[in-house]
């Protein structure tokens, strides 16, 4: 279900597509109503790209908990008017979202592309640590050569 007006400045909501997602967007603001599935299918499609300064910015405000600010900033949902949890996205990215655990979202202005930028860092990032950890494990590799003992009894069964 779609909504046409911006719970923050009541201004109009618009469809936008995003990441195949069709999700409504506020064209004053620039939040974002997500229905109940749809900020996890951006996430795993997630194809936009977004500048390192973008990511550093990102991760810069990232810490756990949440603001005081935040505990008062309540949003009811626009589907059951049920007042949202507040929550601090992942837990410590620094984005904080209204969340109606039946309903969706709420994402206020880059909060988004923030979700987004956070968590193509730490894919990344999980990437690298793998590749790292493979090489270190790689009883091949030159600088552990002299690792042998039991690798190289384990190797002597293939
Ligand atoms: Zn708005
Ligand atoms: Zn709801």
């Amino acid at each position: 279900m779609s909504i046409q007006t911006c719970l923050r400045c009541k201004g109009p909501c618009i469809h936008h597509h995003h990441e195949g997602v069709i999700i409504d967007r506020c064209s004053n603001c620039g939040g974002a109503w997500l229905d109940q599935g749809e900020l996890e299918s951006i996430i795993e499609r997630r194809e936009s790209v977004h500048s390192s300064s973008f990511v550093q910015e990102t991760l810069k405000q990232g810490k756990a908990g949440l603001p005081d600010e935040a505990l008062s900033d309540k949003l009811p949902c626009p589907k059951c008017s049920e007042t949202m949890k507040v929550i601090n996205y992942a837990y410590d990215s620094g984005v904080i979202i209204n969340i109606c655990p039946s309903h969706g979202v709420w994402l206020d202005s880059k909060e988004l592309e923030r979700i987004e930028a956070y968590r193509d860092h730490w894919k990344k990032e999980a990437t690298k640590r793998r590749a790292e950890w493979l090489n270190l494990s790689n009883p091949g590799a030159p600088e552990n050569a002299t690792s042998g003992g039991l690798l190289d009894f384990f190797r002597s069964l293939f």
